[in-house]
């Protein structure tokens, strides 16, 4: 794992026929696209092997030693440590995902895993979450390879199965069974942030310095089981049933974290106006795309999700179960609980399906900077701001092990593009001229490490 890059065959034989990184990122974009990596969660996915072995091939051919380790059959995440310069300097973290949530192929204009470019974008599920920063990482990291530009401190690569469920199967697996892989590192990069948001003229780039957290709740009420003609005074589905309707009903008050705080800041100064904290669904309301920056994260929210009781209609069930996606910002966890057990009432019972803690990066220092000044020295209209994700990454589980993630996967968008719509959605796609654009600033970025 600490071989040293530079000394391979491999690497000189690349030089012969170096692509542009421009054409090297947009064929592994479209490559990796081809892997179908559909994870329909609760474990059932499309085993990553054949992606992770693609990745790996790509860095050995710079002469990196990469480990591919498997949680379960096929479950397979890619390690990799690029040693540096300066033994003294600490390691950083690249980690993203190889898997991706499913795509229904009726609902799109291209096969999902084509990996067809058309229009100038690549087209295909994961095109932005998140092969297309994988295939950013990997052109930069062979480009750099290729030219013999290390890092002072060693870099290190994480490409990861599982993180559209829970990362059972990915970041906690190695986090857990891997942890001496990553020593030395506590920062990272990774996805959903670094984009740009057109602002009137204004680029808003948001590079993310937390998110909110996890408590993933099932719900269980128990009543007396009877005949449906029977009077049923503790019915458990009518006892859930009201259980869930409160919370959905539920109006969670505005908490405004220092990390939400600091976007705010940071977009009133780029917009040139002022966003008043006291109302800001309507400042949302009034900043149209950017105002999307903030909705999901000023509050706690929880979602009753899934229901399931009974089997006969004329029979009163003794159980009935819900689950609820609720998510908190950093610090109100207590607070978040306190009110579901209020809105729960005494009669029905929770449990944890997943937790996972707030994790939080700091927006004023110095690595927060170079990610910024990367971004305008390559826009000079670039106006990076720090911001909350609404959901979660993988960023969780490396949090747990004393690694702080930042949101950073850099792409310059036309105004066309509604590219937080894309997460997930249909007729994901990604410019080839965005791919080529975030290639030149992780560079940069690479270059300050
Ligand atoms: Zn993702």
């Amino acid at each position: 794992m600490h071989d040293d890059p530079l000394k391979t065959t491999a690497s000189t034989r690349l030089t012969a026929t170096t692509p542009t990184p421009a054409d090297e990122v947009a064929r592994i974009c479209a490559e990796l696209i081809r892997f179908d990596t559909t994870n329909r969660g609760e474990g059932v996915a499309h085993p990553e092997r054949p992606a992770a072995e693609y990745v790996a091939g790509l860095l050995d051919e710079t002469g990196v030693r990469p480990m591919i380790v498997e949680s379960a059959p096929g479950r397979a995440s890619v390690l990799a440590r690029v040693p540096g310069t300066d033994p003294s300097a600490p390691a950083f973290l690249i980690h993203g995902h190889l898997d991706v949530v499913p795509a229904d192929p009726a609902e799109w204009t291209v096969p999902p895993f084509s990996g067809e470019v058309r229009d100038g974008c690549v087209w295909g599920r994961g095109a932005v979450d998140m092969k297309g920063s994988l295939a950013m990482t990997l052109a930069t990291v062979r480009r750099r390879l290729r030219e013999g530009r290390r890092t002072r401190g060693d870099l290190v690569l994480a490409f990861l199965a599982d993180e559209e469920c829970t990362g059972d199967y990915g970041s906690r697996y190695v986090a857990r069974e891997h942890r001496a892989f990553f020593e030395g590192c506590t920062e990272a990069i990774s996805e959903s942030g670094g984009f740009s948001v057109d602002a009137g003229g204004t680029r808003i780039y948001p590079i993310a310095t937390g998110e909110r957290g996890t408590m993933w709740m099932r719900l269980t009420a128990r009543g007396t089981a009877g005949h449906g003609s029977k009077p049923a005074p503790d019915n458990a589905v009518a006892e859930l049933a009201h259980a869930v309707s409160r919370i959905a009903a539920h109006t969670w008050p505005v908490r405004l974290t220092s990390g939400v705080r600091a976007l705010l800041d940071g977009l009133a100064d780029a917009l040139g106006t002022t966003i008043d904290h006291d109302r800001l669904d309507a400042e949302a309301a009034r900043l149209g795309g950017v105002g999307r920056l903030f909705t999901g994260t000023i509050r706690n929210s929880a979602n009753p999700t899934r229901l399931d009781a009974g089997y006969k209609v004329n029979v009163v069930p003794g159980m009935a179960t819900a689950e609820v996606d609720g998510r908190y910002l950093p610090g109100t966890g207590a607070e978040f609980l306190a009110t579901v057990d209020r809105l729960l009432g005494p009669k029905v019972t929770r449990e944890f399906i997943n937790y996972e803690e707030a994790p939080v990066a700091d927006p004023a220092g110095p690595t927060f900077a170079a990610l910024a000044d990367s971004l305008r020295a390559e826009d000079p209209l670039a106006r990076p701001v720090p911001y909350v994700m609404a959901g979660g990454t993988d960023a969780k589980a490396f949090h747990d092990i004393g690694i702080t993630s930042f949101g950073f996967a850099p792409l310059l968008l036309g105004p066309e593009l509604d590219y937080l719509g894309m997460f997930h959605g249909v007729d994901e796609r990604v410019p080839l001229d965005a791919l080529a654009f975030g290639t030149r600033v992780l560079d940069r970025f690479l270059d300050t490490r």
